[in-house]
């Protein structure tokens, strides 16, 4: 069977994978330079952030597996520090409910992408604004494939259903907007005793702030804020050098004010960073299928979810 996969995020890597194991040949098409989509690294010179998700929470599923067994590397840190929380800039001990054992890279979180990518045949620079259905085949960027996979996002996955007369039951999901803005310093940051500060609430327009020198020591000397819903939907368009300024004013009630003003900073917009509405794949994916969303809005918005439902969508191809 050959399986065209839109996307080459962890969820596509993950179904490209599973395929290839199970001697099916796929082929992984990704509008960008290269995979991993929200597992993104930021690089500036010398500095780097993760853009995206920030550390790989495994939980047990299926990527704990892979990271460590099938994918080992020197690169591999287990963070040590916990994640503390703030409420409206005060820090408080972490929260126990987020407990585990958390996981980044030395050179970023995309080296996880590079990984899962070795040995696949990926068309990167490829976007795919339409599928073409010719009877029991499709047709993706001039070539035939017996079945789809589709991972991007839900609401970009709707545009391309929509355009093969395709309907499944996703319009509940949504997912939030993320601004993460990025910023590098000259001098070493404070030593704290976590590695992020989270407010569970996320009733602050500050969500998460990581000083990503205590997450993986070794690293430059950066920071990575992410704003809350309210704040990323409403200062979305708003230019990166005020963003920088409003965000640097609750960094210095956070961590003082020697790190008010970065040597460096970048901003990334997510418009769509995570789920917060669901729907459940095997009502989406009604069994026989040959079109298959594998989207993390079918299962959570972590890694380790994006890992399994593109592991879902093969085996369901597959059987
Ligand atoms: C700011 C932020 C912080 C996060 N923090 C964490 C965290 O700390 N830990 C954690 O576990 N998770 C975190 N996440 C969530 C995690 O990053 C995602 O759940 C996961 O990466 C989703 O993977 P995916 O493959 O499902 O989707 P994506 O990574 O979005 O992959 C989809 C791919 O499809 C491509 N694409 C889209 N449309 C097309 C098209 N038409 N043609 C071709 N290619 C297309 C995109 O370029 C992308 O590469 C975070 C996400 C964000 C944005």
């Amino acid at each position: 069977m050959k399986v065209g996969i839109v996307g080459a995020g962890i969820a596509g890597l993950s179904a490209g994978r599973e395929l290839q194991k199970q001697g099916h040949q796929a082929v992984l098409f990704e509008k960008s330079r290269g995979p991993g989509g929200r597992c993104a690294t930021r690089r500036r010179g010398d500095f780097f952030w993760d853009s995206g998700a920030t550390s790989i929470l495994p939980r047990g599923k299926a990527l704990e597996q892979v990271i460590l067994e099938e994918l080992p590397t020197d690169e591999l840190t287990r963070i040590t520090l916990p994640v503390a929380t703030h409420e409206n800039l005060r820090v408080r001990p972490g929260d126990p409910r987020r407990g585990g054992t958390r996981y980044c890279y030395q050179n970023g979180m995309n080296t996880l992408a590079k990984l899962l990518a070795t040995g696949l045949d990926i068309r990167p620079e490829v976007s795919v604004d339409a599928i073409e259905k010719l009877g029991e085949s499709f047709k993706i960027a001039g070539e035939i494939f017996d079945a789809v996979i589709l991972t991007c996002p839900i609401p970009q996955t709707s545009l391309l259903l929509w355009g093969m007369n395709e309907s499944r039951p996703i319009g509940n999901v949504r997912y939030r907007p993320c601004i993460s803005v990025l910023l590098g310093y000259e001098t070493p940051l404070p030593e704290t005793h976590y590695f992020a500060v989270l407010d569970p609430e996320q009733s602050h327009p500050l969500t998460w702030l990581s000083l990503e020198s205590n997450k993986v020591p070794g690293r430059p000397p950066t920071l990575v804020a992410q704003m809350n819903r309210t704040f990323s939907a409403r200062e979305y368009d708003r230019a990166d050098a005020d963003l920088v300024s409003s965000v640097s004013t609750y960094i210095a009630s956070l961590i003082g004010n020697a790190h008010a003003v970065p040597a460096v900073s970048d901003v990334m917009r997510w418009k769509y960073s995570q789920p917060e509405s669901f729907a459940d794949f095997g009502q989406v994916n009604p069994p026989g299928s040959k079109i298959i969303l594998a989207s993390d809005g079918l299962l959570g918005g972590h890694l380790e979810d994006a890992y399994e439902v593109g592991l879902k969508a093969a085996r369901m191809l597959a059987l």
